[in-house]
Protein backbone atom coordinates (compact mmCIF):
# COMPACT_ATOMS: atom_id res chain seq x y z
CA UNK A 1 0.00 0.00 0.00
CA UNK A 2 0.88 3.82 -0.98
CA UNK A 3 1.41 6.46 1.44
CA UNK A 4 -0.06 9.64 -0.20
CA UNK A 5 0.78 13.10 1.37
CA UNK A 6 -2.21 13.39 3.44
CA UNK A 7 -1.27 9.70 4.91
CA UNK A 8 1.80 10.90 5.80
CA UNK A 9 0.68 14.12 7.81
CA UNK A 10 -1.93 11.91 9.50
CA UNK A 11 0.17 9.36 10.51
CA UNK A 12 2.65 11.77 12.12
CA UNK A 13 0.20 12.98 14.04
CA UNK A 14 -1.22 9.56 15.04
CA UNK A 15 2.45 7.89 15.92
CA UNK A 16 3.59 11.25 18.02
CA UNK A 17 6.25 11.92 15.53
CA UNK A 18 8.53 15.07 16.47
CA UNK A 19 11.34 15.47 13.70
CA UNK A 20 11.14 14.00 10.07
CA UNK A 21 14.45 13.57 8.09
CA UNK A 22 14.82 14.23 4.99
CA UNK A 23 17.09 12.26 2.89
CA UNK A 24 18.65 11.80 -0.17
CA UNK A 25 22.56 10.15 -1.61
CA UNK A 26 24.74 12.57 -2.95
CA UNK A 27 26.40 11.28 -6.25
CA UNK A 28 28.42 8.00 -4.57
CA UNK A 29 25.45 6.70 -2.73
CA UNK A 30 26.10 8.12 0.41
CA UNK A 31 23.35 9.18 2.82
CA UNK A 32 22.32 13.44 3.81
CA UNK A 33 19.57 14.53 5.58
CA UNK A 34 17.87 17.46 7.23
CA UNK A 35 15.74 17.42 10.49
CA UNK A 36 12.42 19.33 10.16
CA UNK A 37 10.23 19.57 13.11
CA UNK A 38 6.42 18.17 12.82
CA UNK A 39 5.21 21.81 11.99
CA UNK A 40 7.02 22.26 9.71
CA UNK A 41 5.86 18.79 7.55
CA UNK A 42 3.34 20.23 5.41
CA UNK A 43 5.75 22.76 3.98
CA UNK A 44 8.36 19.92 3.88
CA UNK A 45 5.73 17.30 2.01
CA UNK A 46 4.80 20.19 -0.27
CA UNK A 47 8.68 20.60 -1.50
CA UNK A 48 9.10 23.54 -0.07
CA UNK A 49 12.05 23.00 1.96
CA UNK A 50 15.44 24.34 0.18
CA UNK A 51 19.23 22.84 0.54
CA UNK A 52 22.34 24.80 -0.69
CA UNK A 53 23.41 22.17 -3.41
CA UNK A 54 26.88 23.35 -3.47
CA UNK A 55 27.80 21.90 -0.70
CA UNK A 56 27.26 18.53 -1.51
CA UNK A 57 29.46 16.21 -3.39
CA UNK A 58 28.88 16.14 -6.84
CA UNK A 59 25.83 18.07 -7.08
CA UNK A 60 26.31 22.01 -7.95
CA UNK A 61 28.15 25.02 -8.32
CA UNK A 62 28.03 27.95 -5.98
CA UNK A 63 26.26 29.96 -8.45
CA UNK A 64 23.40 27.84 -9.09
CA UNK A 65 23.02 26.14 -5.35
CA UNK A 66 19.65 26.90 -4.44
CA UNK A 67 17.31 23.28 -5.04
CA UNK A 68 14.71 21.72 -3.02
CA UNK A 69 13.62 18.29 -1.75
CA UNK A 70 10.70 16.54 -3.05
CA UNK A 71 9.76 14.05 -0.56
CA UNK A 72 8.30 10.56 -1.65
CA UNK A 73 5.33 9.68 1.00
CA UNK A 74 5.56 6.10 -0.10
CA UNK A 75 8.92 6.16 2.08
CA UNK A 76 7.86 7.25 5.04
CA UNK A 77 9.09 5.12 7.93
CA UNK A 78 9.53 5.78 11.91
CA UNK A 79 13.33 5.36 13.29
CA UNK A 80 12.20 2.24 15.79
CA UNK A 81 15.62 3.20 17.34
CA UNK A 82 14.54 7.16 18.59
CA UNK A 83 12.46 7.78 21.75
CA UNK A 84 8.77 6.60 20.57
CA UNK A 85 7.44 9.69 22.28
CA UNK A 86 8.21 12.78 20.34
CA UNK A 87 9.70 10.20 17.62
CA UNK A 88 11.79 10.56 14.85
CA UNK A 89 10.32 9.52 10.56
CA UNK A 90 11.88 10.02 7.80
CA UNK A 91 10.97 10.69 3.92
CA UNK A 92 13.28 9.94 1.17
CA UNK A 93 13.22 12.52 -1.20
CA UNK A 94 14.22 13.37 -5.29
CA UNK A 95 15.93 16.60 -5.99
CA UNK A 96 14.22 19.71 -7.95
CA UNK A 97 15.45 22.66 -9.28
CA UNK A 98 14.08 26.39 -7.98
CA UNK A 99 11.60 25.88 -11.64
CA UNK A 100 10.14 22.77 -10.21
CA UNK A 101 12.42 20.52 -12.70
CA UNK A 102 14.19 17.65 -11.57
CA UNK A 103 18.14 18.24 -11.02
CA UNK A 104 19.95 16.17 -13.08
CA UNK A 105 22.60 15.17 -10.31
CA UNK A 106 19.64 13.50 -8.41
CA UNK A 107 20.41 9.62 -8.56
CA UNK A 108 17.00 8.95 -7.57
CA UNK A 109 15.62 10.74 -10.72
CA UNK A 110 17.83 8.38 -13.13
CA UNK A 111 16.27 4.95 -11.68
CA UNK A 112 13.04 6.98 -11.81
CA UNK A 113 14.29 7.31 -15.62
CA UNK A 114 15.17 4.18 -16.53
CA UNK A 115 11.75 2.32 -14.71
CA UNK A 116 9.60 5.09 -16.77
CA UNK A 117 11.07 3.42 -19.88
CA UNK A 118 10.07 -0.19 -18.18
CA UNK A 119 6.71 0.55 -17.22
CA UNK A 120 5.80 1.68 -20.74
CA UNK A 121 6.88 -1.71 -21.83
CA UNK A 122 4.20 -2.83 -19.03
CA UNK A 123 7.06 -4.18 -16.74
CA UNK A 124 7.47 -4.22 -13.34
CA UNK A 125 11.66 -4.78 -12.04
CA UNK A 126 11.87 -6.80 -8.76
CA UNK A 127 14.96 -6.53 -6.88
CA UNK A 128 15.83 -8.54 -4.19
CA UNK A 129 19.48 -7.34 -2.52
CA UNK A 130 21.44 -9.81 -0.73
CA UNK A 131 24.20 -7.59 1.23
CA UNK A 132 26.74 -8.69 3.04
CA UNK A 133 28.87 -6.89 5.81
CA UNK A 134 31.64 -7.08 8.35
CA UNK A 135 31.62 -5.88 12.04
CA UNK A 136 34.32 -5.11 14.33
CA UNK A 137 35.30 -4.13 17.59
CA UNK A 138 36.06 -0.64 18.75
CA UNK A 139 38.59 0.62 21.05
CA UNK A 140 37.90 2.98 24.45
CA UNK A 141 38.48 5.99 22.21
CA UNK A 142 35.24 4.72 20.13
CA UNK A 143 37.56 4.77 17.01
CA UNK A 144 37.41 1.05 14.43
CA UNK A 145 39.81 -1.77 15.35
CA UNK A 146 40.10 -4.39 12.93
CA UNK A 147 39.36 -7.14 15.50
CA UNK A 148 36.60 -9.00 14.71
CA UNK A 149 34.59 -10.03 17.45
CA UNK A 150 34.50 -13.67 16.63
CA UNK A 151 36.06 -16.24 14.64
CA UNK A 152 32.87 -18.14 13.32
CA UNK A 153 32.61 -19.37 9.50
CA UNK A 154 29.65 -19.85 6.94
CA UNK A 155 26.31 -20.96 8.76
CA UNK A 156 27.56 -20.74 12.09
CA UNK A 157 25.96 -20.60 15.38
CA UNK A 158 25.87 -18.65 18.36
CA UNK A 159 28.21 -19.15 21.10
CA UNK A 160 30.83 -18.63 18.13
CA UNK A 161 29.04 -15.82 16.74
CA UNK A 162 28.78 -12.89 18.93
CA UNK A 163 27.63 -10.08 16.22
CA UNK A 164 24.29 -12.82 16.41
CA UNK A 165 22.74 -10.18 18.71
CA UNK A 166 23.52 -6.98 16.42
CA UNK A 167 22.50 -8.81 13.67
CA UNK A 168 18.82 -10.14 15.31
CA UNK A 169 18.57 -6.58 16.28
CA UNK A 170 19.30 -5.43 12.47
CA UNK A 171 16.43 -7.90 11.08
CA UNK A 172 13.89 -6.51 13.88
CA UNK A 173 14.60 -3.50 13.09
CA UNK A 174 13.84 -3.47 9.47
CA UNK A 175 10.58 -5.62 10.11
CA UNK A 176 9.49 -2.83 12.95
CA UNK A 177 10.21 -0.19 9.23
CA UNK A 178 7.79 -2.23 7.49
CA UNK A 179 10.70 -4.16 5.12
CA UNK A 180 10.68 -8.36 4.84
CA UNK A 181 13.95 -9.60 5.74
CA UNK A 182 14.27 -13.57 3.94
CA UNK A 183 17.42 -14.39 5.73
CA UNK A 184 20.33 -13.74 7.49
CA UNK A 185 23.63 -15.70 8.50
CA UNK A 186 27.19 -15.24 9.59
CA UNK A 187 28.98 -15.37 6.39
CA UNK A 188 32.34 -16.98 5.39
CA UNK A 189 35.23 -15.02 6.68
CA UNK A 190 35.19 -13.95 11.21
CA UNK A 191 33.14 -10.71 11.66
CA UNK A 192 31.33 -10.69 8.44
CA UNK A 193 27.57 -11.25 8.13
CA UNK A 194 25.20 -11.43 5.67
CA UNK A 195 21.05 -10.05 5.00
CA UNK A 196 18.81 -11.15 2.40
CA UNK A 197 16.03 -8.79 2.01
CA UNK A 198 12.71 -9.38 -0.10
CA UNK A 199 12.61 -8.59 -3.16
CA UNK A 200 11.02 -5.29 -3.98
CA UNK A 201 9.67 -2.98 -7.13
CA UNK A 202 13.64 -1.62 -7.92
CA UNK A 203 13.25 2.41 -6.50
CA UNK A 204 11.87 0.46 -3.12
CA UNK A 205 14.60 -1.60 -3.51
CA UNK A 206 17.18 1.16 -3.55
CA UNK A 207 15.56 3.18 -0.79
CA UNK A 208 15.91 -0.06 0.81
CA UNK A 209 19.79 -0.62 0.39
CA UNK A 210 20.06 3.56 1.03
CA UNK A 211 17.82 2.61 4.44
CA UNK A 212 19.82 -0.87 5.57
CA UNK A 213 23.32 0.72 5.78
CA UNK A 214 22.48 3.16 8.24
CA UNK A 215 20.02 1.13 10.02
CA UNK A 216 23.00 -1.61 10.22
CA UNK A 217 25.68 0.82 10.96
CA UNK A 218 23.28 2.68 14.21
CA UNK A 219 22.68 -0.84 15.92
CA UNK A 220 26.28 -1.71 15.16
CA UNK A 221 27.38 1.24 17.42
CA UNK A 222 24.70 0.03 19.58
CA UNK A 223 26.43 -2.92 20.38
CA UNK A 224 29.47 -1.03 20.72
CA UNK A 225 30.95 -2.64 17.11
CA UNK A 226 31.84 -0.97 13.98
CA UNK A 227 29.96 -2.14 10.53
CA UNK A 228 31.52 -1.37 7.92
CA UNK A 229 30.41 -2.08 4.11
CA UNK A 230 34.05 -1.69 2.78
CA UNK A 231 34.03 -4.74 0.15
CA UNK A 232 37.90 -5.96 1.47
CA UNK A 233 38.94 -5.77 4.65
CA UNK A 234 41.18 -8.25 4.56
CA UNK A 235 43.33 -9.72 1.76
CA UNK A 236 42.92 -12.78 2.36
CA UNK A 237 39.59 -13.19 3.82
CA UNK A 238 36.05 -13.19 1.63
CA UNK A 239 35.21 -9.97 0.88
CA UNK A 240 31.38 -8.33 1.15
CA UNK A 241 29.80 -8.87 -2.05
CA UNK A 242 25.80 -6.75 -2.71
CA UNK A 243 24.26 -9.92 -5.09
CA UNK A 244 21.34 -8.41 -6.94
CA UNK A 245 18.45 -10.59 -7.76
CA UNK A 246 16.16 -9.37 -10.64
CA UNK A 247 13.20 -10.58 -12.06
CA UNK A 248 10.48 -8.81 -14.30
CA UNK A 249 6.91 -8.83 -13.76
CA UNK A 250 4.25 -8.05 -15.62
CA UNK A 251 1.06 -7.54 -13.08
CA UNK A 252 1.20 -11.36 -11.28
CA UNK A 253 3.45 -13.10 -13.60
CA UNK A 254 6.92 -13.57 -13.61
CA UNK A 255 8.35 -12.91 -17.24
CA UNK A 256 11.54 -15.26 -16.18
CA UNK A 257 9.37 -18.16 -15.96
CA UNK A 258 8.03 -20.61 -18.71
CA UNK A 259 7.54 -24.18 -17.51
CA UNK A 260 7.87 -25.14 -21.05
CA UNK A 261 11.10 -23.45 -21.96
CA UNK A 262 14.62 -25.13 -21.43
CA UNK A 263 15.22 -24.21 -17.77
CA UNK A 264 12.43 -23.07 -17.71
CA UNK A 265 13.45 -19.81 -18.40
CA UNK A 266 11.66 -17.52 -21.22
CA UNK A 267 13.66 -15.58 -23.93
CA UNK A 268 12.92 -12.63 -21.95
CA UNK A 269 15.20 -13.78 -19.37
CA UNK A 270 17.93 -15.21 -21.57
CA UNK A 271 17.77 -11.71 -23.34
CA UNK A 272 18.33 -9.47 -20.08
CA UNK A 273 21.04 -11.92 -19.04
CA UNK A 274 22.44 -11.12 -22.70
CA UNK A 275 22.10 -7.64 -21.92
CA UNK A 276 24.02 -7.60 -18.83
CA UNK A 277 27.03 -9.29 -19.50
CA UNK A 278 27.24 -6.82 -23.32
CA UNK A 279 27.74 -3.79 -20.91
CA UNK A 280 28.94 -6.01 -17.40
CA UNK A 281 32.33 -4.32 -18.48
CA UNK A 282 30.91 -0.48 -19.26
CA UNK A 283 28.99 -0.52 -15.71
CA UNK A 284 31.73 -1.68 -13.17
CA UNK A 285 32.83 1.40 -12.45
CA UNK A 286 29.85 2.11 -10.81
CA UNK A 287 29.15 -1.36 -9.13
CA UNK A 288 32.26 -1.41 -8.17
CA UNK A 289 33.34 2.39 -7.22
CA UNK A 290 36.23 2.58 -5.06
CA UNK A 291 40.38 1.22 -5.08
CA UNK A 292 39.20 -1.23 -2.29
CA UNK A 293 36.57 -2.72 -4.79
CA UNK A 294 38.90 -4.30 -7.04
CA UNK A 295 40.67 -6.11 -3.96
CA UNK A 296 37.75 -8.59 -3.83
CA UNK A 297 37.07 -9.14 -7.48
CA UNK A 298 39.67 -11.97 -7.53
CA UNK A 299 39.78 -15.89 -7.73
CA UNK A 300 38.97 -17.43 -4.75
CA UNK A 301 36.47 -16.05 -2.43
CA UNK A 302 33.23 -16.72 -4.70
CA UNK A 303 33.33 -12.67 -6.18
CA UNK A 304 32.95 -12.99 -9.59
CA UNK A 305 35.93 -11.71 -12.55
CA UNK A 306 34.77 -13.06 -15.68
CA UNK A 307 31.52 -12.26 -17.33
CA UNK A 308 29.81 -15.39 -17.93
CA UNK A 309 26.68 -17.34 -16.67
CA UNK A 310 25.82 -20.62 -14.99
CA UNK A 311 23.21 -22.34 -12.56
CA UNK A 312 25.02 -23.39 -9.89
CA UNK A 313 28.41 -21.77 -10.42
CA UNK A 314 29.58 -18.88 -7.60
CA UNK A 315 32.41 -17.96 -9.93
CA UNK A 316 30.41 -16.45 -12.59
CA UNK A 317 29.41 -13.21 -13.03
CA UNK A 318 25.63 -14.39 -13.40
CA UNK A 319 23.67 -16.88 -11.84
CA UNK A 320 20.14 -18.31 -12.39
CA UNK A 321 19.43 -19.67 -9.16
CA UNK A 322 17.66 -23.08 -8.64
CA UNK A 323 14.05 -21.03 -7.84
CA UNK A 324 11.24 -21.37 -9.94
CA UNK A 325 7.84 -20.21 -10.71
CA UNK A 326 7.35 -16.66 -9.14
CA UNK A 327 10.95 -16.33 -7.54
CA UNK A 328 12.86 -17.26 -10.46
CA UNK A 329 15.57 -14.57 -10.80
CA UNK A 330 18.46 -13.70 -12.27
CA UNK A 331 21.44 -12.66 -9.67
CA UNK A 332 24.56 -10.75 -10.73
CA UNK A 333 27.37 -11.22 -8.15
CA UNK A 334 29.76 -7.64 -9.31
CA UNK A 335 27.91 -5.14 -7.30
CA UNK A 336 29.58 -4.19 -3.71
CA UNK A 337 27.44 -2.95 -0.76
CA UNK A 338 29.28 0.65 -0.88
CA UNK A 339 28.01 1.54 -4.41
CA UNK A 340 25.40 3.68 -5.28
CA UNK A 341 22.24 2.10 -5.55
CA UNK A 342 20.50 4.21 -7.59
CA UNK A 343 23.08 4.34 -10.23
CA UNK A 344 23.86 0.62 -9.95
CA UNK A 345 20.34 -0.39 -10.33
CA UNK A 346 19.47 2.09 -13.16
CA UNK A 347 22.84 1.15 -15.17
CA UNK A 348 22.27 -2.87 -14.54
CA UNK A 349 18.42 -2.60 -15.21
CA UNK A 350 18.88 -0.36 -18.50
CA UNK A 351 21.69 -3.14 -20.38
CA UNK A 352 18.69 -5.89 -19.38
CA UNK A 353 15.94 -3.94 -21.10
CA UNK A 354 18.23 -3.32 -23.66
CA UNK A 355 19.12 -7.04 -24.02
CA UNK A 356 15.63 -7.60 -24.19
CA UNK A 357 14.95 -4.68 -26.63
CA UNK A 358 17.24 -5.90 -28.81
CA UNK A 359 16.47 -9.58 -28.28
CA UNK A 360 20.30 -10.05 -27.55
CA UNK A 361 21.10 -14.32 -27.46
CA UNK A 362 22.61 -14.99 -23.96
CA UNK A 363 26.16 -16.47 -24.80
CA UNK A 364 26.12 -20.28 -23.65
CA UNK A 365 26.09 -21.69 -20.28
CA UNK A 366 29.28 -21.64 -18.43
CA UNK A 367 29.15 -24.53 -15.52
CA UNK A 368 32.87 -25.04 -15.27
CA UNK A 369 34.88 -22.84 -12.33
CA UNK A 370 35.94 -20.26 -13.99
CA UNK A 371 38.64 -19.86 -11.81
CA UNK A 372 40.20 -22.38 -13.33
CA UNK A 373 39.65 -22.11 -16.32
CA UNK A 374 42.69 -20.99 -18.77
CA UNK A 375 43.70 -17.77 -20.08
CA UNK A 376 44.07 -19.53 -23.70
CA UNK A 377 40.53 -21.30 -23.08
CA UNK A 378 39.04 -18.22 -21.75
CA UNK A 379 39.96 -16.49 -24.60
CA UNK A 380 38.49 -19.61 -27.30
CA UNK A 381 35.46 -19.03 -25.20
CA UNK A 382 35.30 -15.50 -25.55
CA UNK A 383 34.95 -14.72 -22.04
CA UNK A 384 36.10 -11.20 -20.69
CA UNK A 385 37.28 -9.89 -17.56
CA UNK A 386 36.14 -7.24 -15.21
CA UNK A 387 38.29 -4.51 -15.35
CA UNK A 388 41.17 -5.27 -12.51
CA UNK A 389 41.53 -1.82 -11.01
CA UNK A 390 39.50 1.34 -10.75
CA UNK A 391 41.91 2.80 -13.00
CA UNK A 392 40.78 0.57 -15.66
CA UNK A 393 37.03 0.19 -14.86
CA UNK A 394 37.43 3.98 -15.25
CA UNK A 395 38.67 4.31 -18.70
CA UNK A 396 36.29 1.76 -20.17
CA UNK A 397 33.14 4.28 -18.31
CA UNK A 398 34.79 7.25 -20.13
CA UNK A 399 34.26 5.13 -23.35
CA UNK A 400 31.12 4.30 -22.74
CA UNK A 401 28.02 6.05 -24.71
CA UNK A 402 25.53 3.60 -23.17
CA UNK A 403 26.90 4.89 -19.44
CA UNK A 404 26.38 8.12 -20.38
CA UNK A 405 23.04 7.70 -21.83
CA UNK A 406 21.69 6.24 -18.53
CA UNK A 407 23.22 8.61 -15.93
CA UNK A 408 23.04 11.50 -18.42
CA UNK A 409 25.46 14.49 -18.89
CA UNK A 410 25.50 15.85 -15.73
CA UNK A 411 26.24 12.63 -13.28
CA UNK A 412 28.34 10.78 -15.84
CA UNK A 413 30.80 13.80 -15.92
CA UNK A 414 31.36 14.30 -11.73
CA UNK A 415 31.24 10.55 -11.57
CA UNK A 416 34.36 10.36 -13.56
CA UNK A 417 35.84 13.58 -11.52
CA UNK A 418 35.41 12.08 -8.18
CA UNK A 419 36.93 8.88 -9.65
CA UNK A 420 39.84 9.78 -11.43
CA UNK A 421 40.85 11.89 -8.28
CA UNK A 422 40.41 8.99 -6.44
CA UNK A 423 42.36 6.81 -8.00
CA UNK A 424 45.08 9.95 -8.63
CA UNK A 425 45.63 9.76 -4.77
CA UNK A 426 45.70 6.14 -4.54
CA UNK A 427 47.92 6.05 -6.67
CA UNK A 428 50.63 8.58 -5.03
CA UNK A 429 50.44 7.18 -1.89
CA UNK A 430 53.29 4.43 -0.85
CA UNK A 431 51.75 1.69 0.59
CA UNK A 432 52.35 -0.57 3.69
CA UNK A 433 52.91 -3.73 1.01
CA UNK A 434 55.58 -1.60 -1.00
CA UNK A 435 57.54 -0.71 2.15
CA UNK A 436 57.49 -4.89 3.17
CA UNK A 437 58.48 -5.65 -0.31
CA UNK A 438 61.55 -3.63 -1.29
CA UNK A 439 62.57 -1.48 1.40
CA UNK A 440 64.94 -4.86 2.55
CA UNK A 441 65.27 -6.30 -0.99
CA UNK A 442 66.79 -3.03 -2.40
N1 LIG B 1 31.40 -12.95 -0.24
C1 LIG B 1 31.28 -13.35 -1.64
C2 LIG B 1 31.50 -12.10 -2.52
O1 LIG B 1 32.42 -11.39 -2.31
C3 LIG B 1 29.96 -14.00 -1.96
C4 LIG B 1 29.67 -15.25 -1.18
C5 LIG B 1 28.27 -15.80 -1.47
O2 LIG B 1 28.09 -16.49 -2.50
O3 LIG B 1 27.36 -15.47 -0.72
O4 LIG B 1 30.76 -11.82 -3.41
MG1 LIG C 1 26.89 -14.46 0.86
MG1 LIG D 1 23.82 -14.89 -3.50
Amino acid sequence: MSLTADDVLRLAQELDIQFVRLQFVDILGVLKNVSVTVDQLERAIEGRVMFDGSSVEGFARIEESDMYLRPDPATFTVFPWRPRAGGVARLICDIVLPDGSPFPGCPRQVLKNVLAEAEKKGYTVQVGPEIEFFLFHNDENNSHTLQTHDSAGYFDLAPADLGEDARREVVITLKEMGYSVEASHHEEAPGQHEVDLKYLPALAAADLITTFRTVVKVIAFRHGLKATFMPKPFSDQSGSGMHLNFSIFHRDENLFYDPQAPMELTPLCLSFIGGILERALEFTAVTNPTVNSYKRLVPGHEAPLYVAWAKGNRSSLVRVPVARGSDTRVELRSPDPICNPYLALAAVIKSGLEGVSGNIAAPPLIEENLYLISPEERNKLNIKTLPRTLGEAIEIFKESAFMRDVLGEHIYRKYILLKEHEWDLYNKEVHDWEIKKYMNLY
